[in-house]
């Protein structure tokens, strides 16, 4: 399997936010992306300009970063052309991978406004170079910038970076410094195109943990209580897990549970609550090996928890 690192630079509605387009409030204007082979040797490399459709001027904050006008876009090709030729340099197999995890949604939110979003069938695997340098070199709560991790890297910087195609090539460089059993173990599964139905909901196997996807709930409650949602089944050898610490929630956002295999050991679990349509939500459950760092994490929010109770 094929890597492809790509980066995006996006335009907003020129005149504020009330006036934008509410199926595409960024408007994509630049595709960077390289490919890279399984030992993380770049092979190709992809760039297209992209004439807007929709927001015919360059916002300000947009310029100053990307120093973009709207006369370089207009050598541009329109956004449908230049997303198929990407979805077809991508090749057969491959992993898209991306610092933050904007760029993989936005894509698809600008194909579906052109009706081409089943270039990219669901489920959505990616890896967050951002959050994997937090792993494997930061706190993993903390998301840093490009530059940022470029820096501590020292990785050399010969060109600027907010161009799609330099950001591209300097997040391939910092995820050569991932050591790969963080991108065995933190891969991310973008849910812009979510299960509707039971029978369409994602169970997906990575070599360290596993990811489960649900249809949408009427509300979080309801979904705790869904057997297959609240499971604490072992990624290695899916056996019921034993829950030595039971499902709960710091802040209504995220639940944190720790199971135990006797075979394979501590299992840490989430599960992420993200809105569906209208008044639903609907679940991710990531349930994975268990480093110390992962258990001291997780018993340290209990204790956060059980600490503003008794205030
Ligand atoms: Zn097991």
């Amino acid at each position: 399997m094929d890597y492809v690192v790509f980066d995006l630079e996006w335009n907003q509605c020129p005149d504020g936010r009330q006036n934008s387009n509410q199926r595409l409030p960024f408007e994509i204007i630049e595709i960077g992306a390289v490919r890279m082979n399984e030992q993380l040797q770049v092979t190709d490399s992809f760039h297209r300009l992209i004439r807007p459709q929709v927001y015919k001027w360059i916002h300000n904050s947009i310029h100053d970063v990307t120093h973009m006008d709207i006369k370089d876009l207009q050598e541009g090709v329109i956004f449908p052309a230049a997303a198929r030729d990407f979805i077809s340099w991508c090749g057969k197999e491959y992993r898209f991978c991306t610092w933050g995890d904007q760029d993989v949604m936005e894509l698809q939110r600008n194909m579906k406004y052109y009706g081409i979003l089943r270039l990219i069938p669901p489920p959505v695997v990616y890896l967050d170079v951002q959050k994997l340098f937090a792993y494997c070199y930061d706190n993993p709560e903390n998301r840093r910038s490009l530059e940022y991790a470029t820096d501590f890297l020292k990785i050399e910087k010969q060109e600027d970076f907010h161009r799609a195609l330099n950001d591209a090539h300097f997040t391939a460089r910092v995820l050569s410094h991932i050591e790969t059993r963080y991108t065995h173990q933190y891969p991310s599964l973008d849910t812009f195109q979510h299960p509707l139905d039971k029978t369409d909901e994602y169970h997906i196997s990575f070599p360290a943990c596993t990811k489960y996807v649900s249809r949408e709930f009427s509300s979080k409650e309801k979904a705790m209580k869904d057997r297959e949602v609240s499971s604490t089944r072992c990624p290695y050898c899916r056996k019921n897990a034993r829950r030595t610490l039971r499902w709960f929630t710091p802040n209504g956002k995220v639940y944190y549970s720790v199971s135990n295999c006797p075979e394979h050991g501590d299992i840490a679990g989430s599960i992420r609550f993200r809105k569906g349509e209208g008044e639903t939500v609907f679940a991710e459950k990531t349930l994975g090996n268990a480093t110390e760092k992962d258990l001291d994490i997780i018993r340290s929010k209990r204790d956060q928890k059980r600490m503003n109770k008794e205030k």
